[in-house]
């Protein structure tokens, strides 16, 4: 078992593919061989409230979106009572209906992404074995990175060359939220309705809509998803993933674009200043797209992927929710050009280095586990240089971690311990420092911050019960070598 620290961790004798020291029921390359090592957690209980909670947070979502374009137009940002329902509704069908433009242009955006995924080349790496497939392993083709570069250089043509100004979005930004929403909603529900198909022998088509882990509730199914990898053309790597596809490509990409076009429109409309806000904004989503698609193939190993449906929950939050919420500040910032850092010029300059400090623990915890498990896997293939930035320690070398009866191991090594979610903890201080490039005027910019810290410490504990039920004791003793969650020695 290599070396023994923190308590039985076992210590990895070096970046090697194939390990000795794999479970005891998935043979030598934990999580390899069969539906045993895969996410065990079948009958999980009903989540966030059942089938109530799942229709409230369906109809708050929507509430929410609109509510925040609202202050954002008419109340100058603030939060705000909404008494003027009628005032609501009449600027809402002025200004948030969309035209044949912004369906056009969101529908070729979406094409061009969905082109993107099947031609370019990208790693072809195996998921995790799928427990309703009988341990079978899916394709994917982790071409994200390509799909940024060229959907950059395409953004930046266009715009160069006078024939779409990026600028657009912003302009357009209500349209845009109501296509982008209407969106979310008809693709959760095709394929909710598709998972009803009549099933065709095999895994193309209807035979990847498989219903799974169905409750019997429509409502919360709808909301938590019928099937888990719903794909077009089969289990191997050339079709398309929607759930990959969605979560990587559409979500990040649109927030970077809109994020781009109100700092462009900032800066045409003050000659070409935009200040530190917009930069650090700019820098964060940039980042942050840049990291989903420079680590794809980390994805595909992760829970979203492996064991989240996709239901209406991720397809909604990925096509609408993810880039009208998160990119709201900019919109702020766009229509508050004296927001400012608090304290000026200077804790600009500060709260950008930090930035880059929590990204890099951010980047690297997330890499350190999911290439500790794709090494162990077998299927770890490093990136070339140019997929930038490559940080140095994102991988642990003979990582000291856990051998459990799942199969699966348990880094305890690296950021790994410290804390078992510090790279919660670093994503909750880029939503805080989204906020403060804000400005303390105002509430609602810190109500991503608000939001994010509630979603993420429940998805913390959602998860926390899900490995208990997976792992047993081995959950237990590994809770024990790493005690804190989010903040080393605090909490
Ligand atoms: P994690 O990366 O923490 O993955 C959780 C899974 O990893 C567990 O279910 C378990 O799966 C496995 N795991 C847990 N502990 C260990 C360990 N010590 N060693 C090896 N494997 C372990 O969570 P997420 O997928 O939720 O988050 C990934 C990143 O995405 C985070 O940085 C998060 O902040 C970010 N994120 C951002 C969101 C946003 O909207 N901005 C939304 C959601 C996430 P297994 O069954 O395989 O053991």
């Amino acid at each position: 078992n290599g070396g023994h620290k923190n308590g039985g961790a076992n210590r990895s004798p070096r970046a090697s593919p194939k390990p000795k020291n794999g479970g005891t029921n998935g043979g030598a390359n934990g999580g390899h061989n069969g539906a045993s090592t895969a996410y065990a957690f079948d009958d999980e209980p009903m989540q966030f409230g059942g089938t109530v909670g799942a229709l409230f947070i369906m109809l708050f979502s929507h509430a929410l979106l609109y509510y925040l374009y609202l202050s954002l137009e008419l109340h100058g940002g603030a939060l705000f009572v909404p008494t003027e329902l009628s005032r609501y509704a009449a600027f809402l069908a002025e200004h948030a209906v969309p035209t044949a433009s912004e369906v056009g242009v969101y529908a070729a955006f979406i094409a061009l992404q969905t082109f993107l995924a099947l031609v370019l080349p990208g790693l072809v790496l195996p998921g995790l074995p799928v427990r309703s497939l009988g341990g079978k392993r899916l394709d994917y083709n982790c071409n994200g990175w390509a799909a940024w570069v060229v959907t950059q250089l395409i953004v930046a043509s266009l715009h160069f060359s006078g024939t779409f100004s990026v600028e657009w979005a912003a302009d357009h930004y209500g349209a845009l939220l109501t296509t982008m929403v209407c969106t979310g909603d008809a693709v959760a529900l095709a394929v909710y309705a598709a998972g009803f198909l009549p099933r065709v022998p095999g895994e193309g088509h209807a035979g990847a809509f498989r219903r799974e882990r169905m409750t019997g509730s429509h409502v919360y199914d709808f909301f938590m998803g019928a099937s888990l990898n719903p794909r077009f053309g089969g289990p191997r790597a050339g079709g398309l993933d929607i759930k990959m596809w969605a979560e990587v490509r559409v979500s990040w990409i649109t927030l970077f674009l809109l994020t781009l076009s109100a700092a462009t429109k900032a800066a045409s409309e003050r000659g070409g200043e935009v200040g530190a806000s917009f930069w650090i904004m700019l820098m964060a989503h940039w980042l942050y797209t840049n990291a989903c698609v420079k680590g794809e193939e980390c994805i595909i190993t992760t829970w979203d992927i492996a064991h989240e449906k996709w239901g209406w929950m991720l397809c909604f939050w990925n096509l609408a929710g993810v880039p009208i919420l998160y990119t709201w500040n900019c919109m702020y910032l766009l229509k508050h050009p004296a927001a400012a850092v608090p304290g000026g010029a200077a804790a600009a300059a500060v709260l950008f280095v930090l930035y880059l400090c929590a990204y890099f623990v951010w980047d690297t915890a997330n890499s350190q586990k999911n290439y500790f498990r794709l090494v162990l896997n077998g299927t770890y293939k490093p990136r070339p240089w140019y997929i930038f930035p490559q940080l140095p320690w994102k991988v642990v070398q003979k990582p000291a971690y856990i051998r459990t009866k799942a199969g699966t191991p348990l880094l305890v090594d690296g950021w790994w311990k410290n804390a078992r979610k510090i790279h919660y903890t670093m994503d909750i201080c880029f939503a805080l420092c989204w906020g403060l490039v804000c400005g303390t005027t105002h509430f609602l910019p810190y109500f991503y911050f608000c939001f994010f810290t509630g979603f993420i410490t429940h998805r913390a504990s959602r998860d926390h019960e899900r490995c208990a039920a997976k792992y047993g004791d081995d959950w237990r003793k590994y809770t024990q070598m790493v005690p804190y969650v989010l903040i080393p020695g605090v909490w």
